[in-house]
């Protein structure tokens, strides 16, 4: 059938002309698709059950994989400073920020439905909530 099409050339070229367009429509798609990833992953929220974290004996496993353990560390950081106040309704806690190059520091604060730890950075969008620091050894409270 696109044989028959393309003997007479305008048709032909009208045809190419379809296949470059529908191949930049696609080019189009992908970078929307690729766009709207970094967007999610950019406003990303950290939901964090502390005791996943942690061994049986409460501490941060040291066989667990860096970045993991990076991010426990943060958290039991979090929740020592943010267990340290009690009157204060936003705590800033004074952590650096662990995204690449972002100046920032953390700013806590204890969510009212739950007692959970709601933390977000002063100047990126990184932020996450950590729930069951209750009775871990970074609980000042
Ligand atoms: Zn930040």
């Amino acid at each position: 059938m696109i044989q028959n099409i393309c003997q007479d050339s305008d048709q032909c070229i009208m045809v190419l002309g379809l296949k470059i367009k529908v191949k930049r429509l696609k080019i189009i798609f992908v970078s929307i698709v690729m766009n709207f990833n970094r967007l999610i992953s950019a406003i990303a929220m950290y939901i964090s059950n502390m005791t996943h974290f942690l061994d049986e004996t409460g501490n941060i496993p040291t066989q667990m994989p860096k970045e993991a353990r990076e991010l426990a560390s943060f958290m039991a950081l979090v929740v020592d400073e943010t267990t340290k106040e009690s009157d204060a309704y936003i705590i800033c806690t004074g952590i650096r920020c662990f995204k690449k190059k972002c100046l920032g520091t953390i700013n806590s604060e204890f969510l009212i439905e739950n007692d959970d730890i709601h933390w977000a950075c002063t100047k990126c969008k990184n932020e996450g909530v950590i729930s069951f620091w209750q009775s871990t050894r970074w609980d000042n409270s």
